[in-house]
């Protein structure tokens, strides 16, 4: 503007394509694309979903105009890998939840309850320039600043997971069914098995993850607590994830008519919403989660990386239902490699089990599970790159790299 120039444009750049925002997790904005082909390579080559090119992510006016696909009719899983790559900001994530949280924060009916998962943490500190520090203490003072009135730990809610799903387990070593069971709190793994393995589905956890668990939880239990009915009840996640966007509009998880989890925002979207208010957030004085769901255990944390639900479920199935003396060693699950697989003792039995991110190497497990190269007990899933903490909603350097 200093110079008098107000718009500048390749004369074949100026018909103006139209942002897709038919996906709950993924804007897609044509105009914006360069055609580097780094969305499609991630989700190629780490997601292994081979039926999606150019046509399905960002691409230029010309391609779109003749090869045009919602991204919500595409096979996208919503994991957002696209977006942590995109140099342009083709792809960013649906940040619609934000301008609904506020409104919800301004609506004196509405008591507004918040849950946050354990990947942002150390991710909101390096997002604030604080170094990987776990930050929770100021995230909650923060939410509480913005006007939440309740603030919670999606951690709580995962220590449930982990104890429906070792039930789960046990029952089917027991009658030797549906194994190996596979982990379902990733919902972009769930999205991946419906659509290109249903005969899997069986061996899915029916558990709800976190996320869900707790919405469900404060909907229908909390809200009673408070003595408000449930629709007064406005519950927001705070996620590492864009597919969790997608995962709180499911149908099977409305309860009478209105859903239980109201608003995802990503860890990005809430340093973004912190900054909206003023917030300095590395000023805040720590504040302690609410009542009565404070208490969570070490496990719960864990669901925030690759490994974590699996050492939470065989912790769990070992110390409580097999009564295994000594400590059961489950440290294999540890690390970023995209496959772990080991056989442990638990007690009398001798199980194996499987951890797995990023799709490419869950759909070359499931291969060899199906040809009977490798029998396995339980595998846990999850489509992101470490786990959670790799998730499409953290923060991500301009060069892609995450922080
Ligand atoms: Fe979301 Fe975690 Fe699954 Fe990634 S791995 S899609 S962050 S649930």
């Amino acid at each position: 503007n200093d110079y008098g120039i107000k718009r500048l444009r390749y004369p074949s750049r100026t018909v103006k394509a139209p942002l897709d925002t038919s996906s709950l997790s993924v804007v897609r904005d044509p105009n914006k694309c360069i055609l580097c082909g780094l969305c499609v390579r991630v989700c190629k080559e780490k997601q292994g979903i081979g039926v999606w090119d150019f046509k399905n992510r960002g691409s230029r006016t010309e391609i779109v105009a003749a090869m045009d696909q919602p991204l919500a009719e595409s096979s996208c899983i919503n994991c957002g890998q696209c977006i942590a790559v995109c140099p342009c900001g083709a792809l960013t994530s649906n940040s619609s939840a934000i301008e609904e949280v506020w409104a919800a924060i301004r609506d004196p009916k509405k008591t507004v309850v918040c849950q946050i998962a354990p990947a942002p943490r150390a991710a909101l500190g390096e997002e604030f320039g604080l170094g990987s520090v776990d930050v929770t203490g100021k995230i909650v003072a923060a939410l509480r600043r913005i006007g939440f009135n309740k603030v919670f730990d999606t951690a709580f809610a995962a220590d449930m997971t982990t104890v429906e799903e070792s039930n789960e387990f046990l029952a089917r070593l027991v009658k030797g069914e549906n194994l190996p069971l596979f982990t379902s709190c990733c919902p972009g793994w769930v999205k991946y098995a419906e659509e290109f393995h249903p005969e899997l589905l069986n061996n899915l956890s029916s558990c709800r993850s976190p996320q869900q668990m707790f919405g469900s939880v404060l909907k229908k239990k909390y809200s009673k607590d408070l003595g408000i009915a449930p629709e007064d009840m406005f519950v927001v996640s705070i996620m590492p994830c864009t597919a969790k966007k997608y995962e709180a509009r499911r149908p099977e998880f409305m309860t009478e008519g209105s859903y239980d989890v109201d608003a995802v925002l990503t860890t990005v979207e809430a340093a973004r919403m912190f900054r909206e208010a003023g917030i300095i957030f590395d000023a805040l004085e720590d504040s302690e989660f609410d009542q009565p769901m404070q208490q969570t255990t070490g496990s719960g944390v864990l669901f925030g990386t690759t490994g974590g639900v699996m050492e939470s479920v065989v912790r769990y199935v070992a110390g409580k239902l097999l009564n295994a003396e000594g400590r059961v060693d489950v440290e294999f699950t540890r690390g970023m490699e995209d496959t772990k697989i080991a056989s442990i003792n638990v007690g009398d039995n001798k199980l194996t089990l499987a951890v797995v991110n990023g799709l490419a190497a869950a759909e070359e497990l499931i291969k060899k599970i199906q040809s009977g190269e490798l029998t396995v007990h339980a595998v846990e899933v999850m489509a992101c790159p470490g786990g959670c903490v790799g998730g499409g909603g953290q923060p991500f350097q301009n060069d892609g790299e995450r922080r």
